[in-house]
């Protein structure tokens, strides 16, 4: 397996492998970035089939992060972790105090926070051998569920494109189709509701699907349905690579702002999008108020109209996005990258110093 010339690699600053026969731990700490600060990002905790898919996967996503906190403004770098496992049978309180023991050994270079397999019952456990886990505040106290906060600035960011699409936030009677109504997608649902869109709902778990339409009177839609529907916004809020080669045509939208995670499954998908007249609001940039909340909680700052305040500047963020978007030509998402490259100051590569020539 090669390291330093793997695709994904992206001058990543630092990738430490672990393994500890007591505890049954195999798991990878990758630091992409810490020009801005501590590189913080989840633990996730997966079955890999490999030990190369768990090596692309911690890439990538440290990648990630490094531009979603650049994005948000945070004083906080990239970098993410994995724990080649399966979350419901190799998981054990020894396996987890050893992980927090390979996070301790970075120095505070990496602080982690929960992520899919992992919980925040665990980071407790992990914040036994480690400080740095984000949210533990004096002891081996949690922070807490960041959704209300993504679901919030996903919320602000669908104003923020509608005002650039349609000249106002107001989205009284405007047509919302959301995709997953789990912890991010109902709050938004909610949100939306309350500002007066028709809400369009799919999910796989039929009691996401009942809860939104007796509490928000929303439409059911089946999980193909939803890329059918003639509505205003679609809102991904379910699983990655949904934007792709067969969903795309099907999409008739004026606007996609959701909170899932690498909606786009190629970069090509935005150029496409772009030339069909369809906003595409980067996910990375839209998805921050979970990030944000993290951030405060590992600085131990409890003050919810900061929190607030920090969290809809993702309006104004996405508007300089859209701005710069339509004075260049340029896709929305290649806006975001050189955005949050000026900010975390990634050095230049020959390829970037011909670009930029
Ligand atoms: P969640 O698991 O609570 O909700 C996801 C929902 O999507 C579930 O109800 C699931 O049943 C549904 N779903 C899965 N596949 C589907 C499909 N094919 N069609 C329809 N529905 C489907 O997760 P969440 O915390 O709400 O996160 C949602 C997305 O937002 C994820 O992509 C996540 O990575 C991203 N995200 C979440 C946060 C956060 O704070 N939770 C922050 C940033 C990004």
């Amino acid at each position: 397996m090669s390291i330093f010339s793997h695709p994904a690699y992206d001058m990543h600053e630092q990738v430490a492998f672990y393994q500890d026969a007591n505890s049954g731990l195999k798991a990878i700490i990758a630091v992409h970035n810490t020009n801005l600060g501590p590189a913080l990002g989840g633990c996730r905790m997966w079955t890999y089939a490999s030990d190369e898919e768990a090596l692309y996967d911690v890439l990538r996503l440290s990648r990630g992060m490094t531009y979603k906190s650049a994005m948000a403004g945070l004083e906080l770098g990239g970098g993410k972790a994995v724990i080649i496992g399966d979350p419901r049978k190799d998981k054990s309180p020894e396996l987890l105090r050893s992980m927090g023991e390979f996070i301790n050994s970075l120095g505070g270079r990496y602080i982690t926070a929960e992520d899919s397999g992992t919980s925040v019952a665990d980071m407790e456990v992990i914040g036994e051998r480690t400080k740095f886990v984000s949210g533990v505040v004096e002891g081996a106290e949690h922070g807490g569920d960041p959704s209300p906060s993504t679901a919030y600035g996903v919320f602000v960011g669908i104003k923020a494109a509608a005002k650039h699409r349609w000249g106002s936030e107001d989205l009284t009677g405007r047509k919302v189709a959301i995709q997953g109504v789990g912890n991010v997608g109902f709050r938004l649902a909610k949100l939306l509701k309350d500002a007066g869109a028709e809400l369009f709902v799919t999910d796989i778990f039929a009691d996401n699907v009942s809860r939104a339409v007796q509490e928000l009177d929303a439409t059911a839609v089946t999980a193909e349905e939803i890329f059918d529907l003639g509505v205003d916004i679609f809102a991904p809020c379910a699983l990655g690579a949904i934007i792709n080669d067969k969903t795309i045509d099907r999409l008739k939208v004026a606007i996609i702002a959701g909170a899932a995670n690498n909606q786009l499954a190629e970069e090509r998908h935005a150029e496409i999008l772009r030339d069909k007249g369809i906003l595409y609001t980067p996910d990375y940039v839209i998805n921050a108020g979970g990030i944000i909340d993290v951030f405060y909680q590992h600085k131990g700052i409890q003050d919810d109209a900061k929190v607030q305040a920090h969290i809809e500047s993702i309006g104004a963020t996405l508007a300089e996005v859209f701005e710069r978007a339509d004075a260049t030509g340029k896709t929305t998402s290649s806006v975001a990258d050189v955005i949050a490259e000026e900010r975390f100051g990634k050095r230049p590569t020959n390829g970037d110093v011909d670009q930029a020539a």
